[in-house]
């Protein structure tokens, strides 16, 4: 399988008008090239738990998520990679037809267990993957190792420190921490959630960057109906994006961060001369469940 790629990754200029119109450089960190399936943001979360896993000599990754979870495929990918066993506890019962994500994941190996929604919701480990020989991770790699992996995203983009604001995409946090973290204190981070009404990465996001930059915000409403939901207007958006920018979002994360960042830009949040990153944190898979034609890439 194709390894990861971090030479790969650029740092795109966005001349759309809603940015230079308004004296704004805006420019778009891709780290949705390193690798078609472990994509974007789950390669950094992960690699500190898996290079822990190695050094405690644990048999098999065990991790927890849904059924289109980008996070699961990127476990499954990462394990095939680094030649570790792996498990995905899979939310809900099995269904007669598995998701492309889940159909991939097997294919690379891993093993599915489904579990009831009320038993994944609290995270239980069912008995037969409960051993010491296994290896925990949480769902979406939420934690302090995921945060360190996160910390190293912007090291990845020539010149970080010019930019006033960097702004990413909010499902965990793990991620905002991490960018958090690796930031400077004039630099502002902007959170999109892309979930609703979920105010639970403020707490989390704050915890996990003990003593770390506090100039962030977390924007709450651009979920449009919450984690996964869509319209045609998102998708309206992500197909002109894709037409300017020539860069593919996805519809769970990148399309909802880039359209919000592009409504608070026309809402003048970002001062004149602001230079702003935003970073593309992968998640192209997920587009796979759309209706054919629902996107022009
Ligand atoms: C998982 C994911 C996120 C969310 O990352 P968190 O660290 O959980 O906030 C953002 N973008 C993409 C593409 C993802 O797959």
């Amino acid at each position: 399988m194709q390894d990861i790629n971090l030479q790969a990754i650029t740092t795109d200029p966005l001349a759309l008008p809603c940015f230079t119109g308004r004296g704004i450089t805006a420019a778009m960190l891709r780290l949705d090239k390193i690798h078609p399936l472990i994509s974007g943001n789950k390669w950094f979360k992960l690699r500190y738990y898996l290079e822990e896993a190695q050094r405690l000599h644990k048999k098999r990754i065990v991790t927890f998520g849904g059924p289109w979870s980008n996070h699961i495929i990127a476990t499954a990918a990462a394990c095939r990679l680094q030649q570790l066993e792996c498990t995905g506890i899979i939310r809900g019962e099995k269904p007669a037809v598995l998701s492309d994500t889940l159909k991939e994941a097997g294919a690379l190996g891993m093993q599915l267990a489904f579990t009831r929604r009320e038993d994944f919701a609290a995270q239980i480990v069912p008995a037969a993957w409960a051993g010491e020989d296994n290896y925990f991770i949480q769902q979406g790699g939420f934690g302090q190792p995921g945060v360190r992996g996160a910390a190293e995203i912007l090291h990845h983009c020539a010149d970080r420190e010019k930019y006033t604001h960097i702004c990413c995409a909010v499902g965990t946090g793990t991620m905002m921490a991490g960018l958090l973290s690796a930031s400077l204190p004039r630099q502002k981070v902007v959170g999109v959630s892309v979930l609703k009404n979920n105010f639970q990465p403020e707490e989390d996001v704050k915890e996990l960057t003990p003593g770390g930059n506090r100039n962030y915000s977390i924007i709450h409403d651009h979920h449009f109906g919450g984690y996964a939901k869509s319209s045609s207007e998102l998708f309206r958006f992500m197909n002109d994006w894709y037409a300017q920018t020539g860069i593919p979002t996805d519809f769970v994360y990148t399309g909802k961060l880039c359209f919000a960042i592009t409504h608070l830009a026309k809402n003048d949040f970002f001062p004149q001369g602001s230079r702003v990153l935003l970073i593309h944190s992968g998640g192209l898979t997920g587009n796979a469940s759309l209706k054919k034609g629902t996107l022009i890439f």
